[in-house]
């Protein structure tokens, strides 16, 4: 038996088999032939295999995940089935004398080429991305290599990676899965996010998770102690009897948690804290109020976007932000606008090859950079606005300039609704995310235009330190209770609170228990986590009291280091269970 550690990412505890997901290796010699008929041999059964697995994936898809997803691969079968691109690698192989390798990459990336001088409309982008998928099976089928597929998983699965995009989750059957093992990303990485807002265990920085577990393995991964997870790996009697009792308790006390998780986010002495949730999807609605969420404090439009091979027209966002405004219209919901980029790419979206994604063209940059894009979305909020109370929030500000630009296009938009009669919410409330540390020392200037701030931690953290927040190597760098956030977040409150204006944090440190007490202190309004985090931190309110809570925040602002913060909130912790 062998126990490895990690950093809890999600909290739970699961077992399951493993799945080791390692993308195959595509890198190859390029070789000139003297056998013709046997390398065009080669290539026919590496076609056959290919159209093979399109339509077996193409069933399965049609099962799991709908009609939409299973036509991807359909027309990435007509790709192989069309004589014009074999006929041309035929070609190479015969005339030029390649391998059937170098015939294939030649071809395809012709065609690449072609594609990316074209228009960048949706529909080529879209035949480009397909045509990608396909040259990259073609290839593995030459290659002889397996293809790890993610779509359908048995039950029980637990995905062991070195790391994990949105984009590869977006592929996943998810329900199938139980717990992520990745080697690489943080815990504000956007996969340990989803799992967290899925109710998914999970586990980062694993060191040589997919080289210590291999596929079919039995693990054990216990997310439970914030302070550190452990996967254990075909583990003997003893540890699996162990592993039940700890699982036996975590449930009961969540159950004990669940069952105080509708009940009102006051203090001991009256402070109300307004409690809601982050979510990324449709899908997560139900989860989202059945563990006490009343508002949604962060939608994150992008991943609407992200599943899809091609953009969400006007229509289809406008449909999903119906669907969540009326399932939240006791309370409210705050859309923010597209933030992809960084380690959210969207297919249907091109960012150009960047050394810095995360200082780069990323969230509120590329709507404003492209305004059809942008338009579409606010035109689909507020026409979705008519039906319950919508709020709507911009990413990535960096000054007053940005949401000047925003203002002026939602006023063209309101217009442009007006003119053709359509209803929307005419006082919509406006909010930006302070993420971006010259937000803060612009916070009056930003202030004056809008309606509401949320705090996003997750970046500001990561600005603030110059720390990546998705690099296990600089993991110590990266300190959520750093005592510049804490005085960050004292800045931004105090300006909002003079103009009357209220402030929420929305990144991961608002649904932490021992963060939470502090930032009561220090004035914030409102908090939004994942689902998952809602019960707990609903009985951290209840138990805290504001006064007290002000001097811990007075105290953790004359603190200049983290280790001293950490100690403090954690005997305050220990303080409140007693
Ligand atoms: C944040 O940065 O804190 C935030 C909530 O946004 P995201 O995690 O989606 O970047
Ligand atoms: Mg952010």
């Amino acid at each position: 038996m062998k126990v490895v550690q990690g950093i809890v990412a999600s909290s739970g505890i699961s077992h399951g088999k493993a799945v080791v997901y390692v993308p195959p290796d595509l890198n190859f010699t390029p070789r000139s032939i003297t056998h013709v008929e046997e390398e065009k041999r080669r290539l026919f059964n590496a076609v056959k295999k290919s159209i093979a697995e399109l339509g077996d994936l193409k069933e399965k898809v049609l099962t799991n995940m709908g009609k939409e997803f299973a036509h991807i691969f359909r027309s990435q079968q007509t790709v192989l089935e069309d004589d014009t691109i074999i006929n041309e690698i035929i070609e190479k192989i015969t005339l030029d004398k390649w391998c059937a390798e170098t015939a294939v990459k030649e071809v395809f990336t012709a065609y690449f080429t072609m594609f990316e001088e074209l228009d960048d409309g949706d529909y080529n982008k879209a035949r480009m991305a397909d045509l990608q998928d396909v040259y990259k099976r073609l290839l593995r089928n030459l290659l002889g290599k397996e293809d790890v597929n993610l779509s359908d998983l048995a039950e029980h699965a637990i995905i062991v990676a070195e790391e994990l995009f949105p984009s590869d989750t977006a592929m996943m059957d998810l329900e199938q899965i139980c717990g992520m093992i990745t080697e690489r990303g943080g815990i504000t990485s956007h996969v340990a996010i989803l799992a967290k807002n899925l109710g998914i265990p999970a586990a980062v920085a694993v060191e040589c998770a997919t080289e210590r577990i291999i596929t079919d393995d039995e693990i054990y991964l216990d997310a439970t102690d914030p302070e550190e997870a452990h996967v254990y790996i075909n583990p003997d009697g003893t540890i699996r009897q162990k592993f039940e009792e700890l699982r036996a308790q975590y449930e009961k006390r969540q159950t004990l948690l669940a069952q105080e998780c509708h009940l009102e986010p006051v203090t001991l002495d009256g402070r109300r804290i307004t409690v809601s949730v982050n979510i990324g999807s449709v899908e997560e609605i139900k989860n989202a109020i059945r563990l006490g969420g009343k508002s949604v404090g962060l939608f994150r439009s992008e991943f609407l976007f992200m599943k899809k091979k091609n953009l969400p027209d006007e229509k289809t966002q406008f449909q999903a932000y119906k669907t969540v405004a009326e399932a939240f219209r006791d309370g409210f919901v705050i859309l923010r606008t597209l933030d992809i980029g960084g380690d959210k790419p969207v297919a249907s979206i091109s960012i150009p090859r960047e050394t810095n994604p995360f200082l780069g063209y990323r969230a509120i940059r590329i709507s404003l950079d492209q305004p059809h894009l942008f338009r579409q979305q606010l035109r689909a909020a507020l026409r979705a606005s008519a039906f319950g109370s919508l709020k709507m929030m911009f990413p990535m500000i960096s000054g007053p300039n940005e949401v000047k630009q925003i203002l002026r296009i939602i006023e063209e938009i309101k217009g442009e609704l007006d003119g053709e009669r359509v209803d929307y919410d005419k006082k919509m409330e406006l909010g930006i995310m302070v993420e971006i540390p010259s937000a803060i020392f612009m916070i009056d200037a930003l202030l004056k235009h809008i309606d509401f701030i949320s705090i996003g931690t997750n970046d500001l953290t990561q600005y603030l330190l110059a720390a990546d927040r998705m690099n296990e190597h600089i993991r110590d760098y990266y300190q959520p209770y750093h005592p510049a956030v804490f005085r960050a977040i004292a800045r931004i409150v105090d300006a909002a609170h003079a103009r009357n204006k209220w402030v929420g944090v929305c990144g991961e440190l608002g649904g932490m228990p021992l963060a939470v007490p502090a930032l009561i202190g220090l004035g914030v309004d409102e908090l939004s986590m994942s689902a998952q985090t809602v019960p707990e931190i609903v009985h951290v309110i209840r138990h805290t009291s504001y006064q007290s809570a002000r001097r811990l925040a007075d105290r953790i602002l004359a603190m200049d280091e983290e280790s001293d913060i950490k100690t403090l909130l954690q005997r305050t912790q220990n303080d409140t269970k007693e």
